[in-house]
């Protein structure tokens, strides 16, 4: 490697030779470094919104499933209804997007830790 600030490296899109502290490329003219950073963290966020979308949404849906289980499923149940059992059904759906939604949530916090991306 050359040393003395004259570093050289190549073009990511084009394969150009350019300067280290070259902003951007002077045979595509793309920019570097800082559009690689702008490409990467809409698309970044973008899996970050949708992770902490769907955890909102399996969360809204489990508990409306826990919820309407107990309250509908109980209230068969203690009628000594069969149908209550639909309720118990209901309840391990409903368990079952609360995880979902944990899943989601995990993932969300893990990109956002990992690239450090602030929101
Ligand atoms: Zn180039």
């Amino acid at each position: 490697m050359p040393r003395g600030g004259q570093t050289m490296f190549r073009c990511p899109y084009c394969g150009n030779k350019i300067e280290d502290n070259a902003t951007s490329c002077p045979a595509c003219r793309k920019s570097l470094a800082r559009e690689d950073a702008q490409c990467q963290s809409p698309r970044l966020d973008g899996e970050i919104d949708k992770a902490k979308h769907e955890a909102n949404m399996f969360t809204i849906y489990g508990i409306l499933l826990i919820t309407l289980g107990i309250t509908g499923g109980g209230a068969l149940w203690l009628m000594a209804n069969w149908l209550g059992l639909f309720g118990g059904v209901l309840v391990c759906l409903g368990i079952g997007c609360v995880s979902a939604a944990e899943r989601h949530a995990a993932k969300a916090s893990a990109l956002t830790r990992e690239f450090g991306v602030r929101k």
